[in-house]
């Protein structure tokens, strides 16, 4: 029996009739294991109706009564967090380990939302003014709304809804309809938590249920996480229709190795990051830029390990990568390895013709390596979020720092090398704000910003951390005076200049 997955207004389960489904795929082996609803402008004006007459009663729940909440929803997962993890390498593909691991990542941001009481302190100024004084107050906006991708079904989202709730906002996710196993379980913990019905709500769906996000005024807020096609859009409409917007979008990172660099760590890194989740990762370094001599030492030693990968099912033991989310981007990446071919680019080992014996039907695909990769060529400039790694070769430091400076692209970006002075001058230069010393998947810690620049990101300010504080939140400057008694000044016209 296939399960047919509901979206989750007010504290519910609402059910769609099958006739307003689409399908759910386990990509390891091509079958069809849930369907999930197509949400419309019906389902979103009814989260939003829950979120809204939610929202008073949330916003004045005290802090410290919140912030219990939040540590009984953090307890749930940590105690599902398997179950989690195994819905997620079901629906996604991605191995067990690495779906586990995306659950400890994810659950960092909650434990930083725990503390709400501590990061929700204001600022207070006193003696302005003669017996005037001064302090910020931040509160929550209203209603939020989180956008969020295939790729990190629980992760993502765990970095968006902690810090919109701790705020004090009621939340609407929409989540993608790829990876739906995972987001039904953290709504239904969040219940157990005893978070009140209507502040948590799920509506799925594509392109009718966001446009009717952006267009509802009852949505104060949306933090959306994808490509950069649909992120570009969302942040476009949604300041035009006066909400405040965040979209963090597509990658197409690179790592430098230099001459002096550890080759062997960087061979390691390379392949763990190139080809860790099949490459479905906005923090993968798509490409090697090889300075001088590295890239002839390099080429061998990941070679080396591209032909031990062992590819298959998610859920086997041992396995280091998994098949494709969706037998549609899997024929995508295809083209692009062609297209790769047709540009020039040297193809070093070709993952084309990889098939799973005992799972035919799955959407797998072998690992790719370019070498002699160059920025004129599409595989260099576009992201391609699948295993193709290029590599890119040039002649001296300054030229693969500029090299990275102009990509279109600005998420992370990492450098290899034994000399102090190289990585310092890598961190003070490089257009990219997320930066890893010989560490290639530079995600910061959960309660640490995250965001990219140029065509990675539409927002002010990044996700999570102080950041996300400043977006969730309205700031007020209160200005107040408590005369003596009896003390109160002349009265004057003149503009108080507070000295
Ligand atoms: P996507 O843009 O296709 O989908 C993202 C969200 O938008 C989903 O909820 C989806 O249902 C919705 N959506 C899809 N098409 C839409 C449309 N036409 N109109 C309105 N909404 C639409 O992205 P994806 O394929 O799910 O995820 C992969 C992309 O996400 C990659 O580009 C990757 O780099 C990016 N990503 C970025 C980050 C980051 O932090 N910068 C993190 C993870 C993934």
């Amino acid at each position: 029996m296939v399960s047919v997955i509901s979206h989750w207004i007010n504290g519910c389960a609402v059910e769609v009739p099958p006739e307003n489904t689409g399908p759910v795929f386990n990509p390891a082996t091509g079958e069809v294991i849930a369907r999930v609803p197509r949400g419309s402008a019906l389902e979103i004006e009814a989260a939003v109706a829950a979120a809204r007459k939610a929202f008073p009663l949330w916003r004045d729940t005290p802090l410290i009564a919140r912030s219990a909440i939040f540590f009984a929803y953090r307890e749930l997962c940590w105690k599902h967090r398997d179950e989690m993890a195994r819905l997620i390498t079901r629906d996604h593909g991605k191995t067990y380990p690495d779906a586990f691991a995306e659950v400890t990542r994810g659950l960092e941001t909650v434990e930083f939302a725990c503390g709400l009481p501590v990061h929700l302190t204001g600022m207070n100024t006193p003696n302005i003014s003669t017996n005037v004084d001064a302090h910020t107050l931040r509160q929550p906006l209203g209603v939020a709304v989180g956008i969020t991708p295939f790729n990190f079904p629980a992760m993502v989202p765990m970095w968006i809804y902690p810090i919109a709730l701790m705020c004090g906002n009621t939340f609407i996710w929409k989540p993608s309809s790829h990876t739906p196993g995972a987001t039904q379980l953290q709504a239904e913990l969040w219940k157990e938590a005893g978070l009140p019905d209507g502040v948590f709500n799920v509506v799925y769906g594509g392109r009718e249920a966001v446009d009717a996000i952006i267009e509802h005024p009852g949505v104060d807020a949306i933090q959306f996480v994808g490509s950069t096609a649909v992120g570009r859009i969302v942040h476009e409409h949604g300041i035009k229709a006066g909400k405040r917007v965040g979209c963090y979008t597509s990658a197409k990172n690179a790592m430098i190795v230099l001459p002096d660099a550890d080759m062997e760590l960087a061979a390691d890194s390379a392949i763990a990051s190139g080809y860790g989740s099949a490459g479905e990762r906005c923090m993968a370094q798509a490409l090697v830029i090889a300075v001088g001599d590295s890239g002839d030492r390099l080429r061998p030693l990941m070679e080396e390990r591209i032909n031990k990968l062992k590819i298959g099912p998610g859920t086997e033991p041992d396995i280091d990568m998994g098949p494709i989310y969706s037998a549609e981007h899997r024929e995508s990446i295809i083209k692009w390895i062609d297209k790769g071919v047709a540009e020039g680019a040297k193809l070093v080992v070709d993952g084309r013709s990889f098939h799973h014996t005992t799972n035919p039907g799955g959407f797998f695909l072998g690992a790719t390596l370019f070498d002699y990769v160059t920025p004129e060529m599409t595989i260099y400039q576009e992201e391609i979020f699948g295993p193709v790694l290029g590599i890119v070769r040039c002649a001296t430091y300054d030229e693969a720092i500029a090299m990275i400076n102009s990509h279109k692209y600005g998420n992370g970006t990492a450098i290899f090398t034994a000399n102090g002075g190289a990585a310092r001058r890598f961190e003070l230069e490089v257009d990219v704000p997320m930066i890893g010393i010989n560490v290639p998947i530079p995600v910061p810690a959960g309660y640490l910003s995250f965001g990219g620049t140029k065509a990675s990101a539409f927002a002010d300010l990044q996700m999570r951390g102080e950041d996300s504080i400043r977006f969730f939140t309205k700031q007020k400057e209160v200005t107040v005076r408590w005369p003596k008694p009896g003390k109160q000044g002349p009265l004057s016209l003149v503009f108080p200049s507070n000295s």
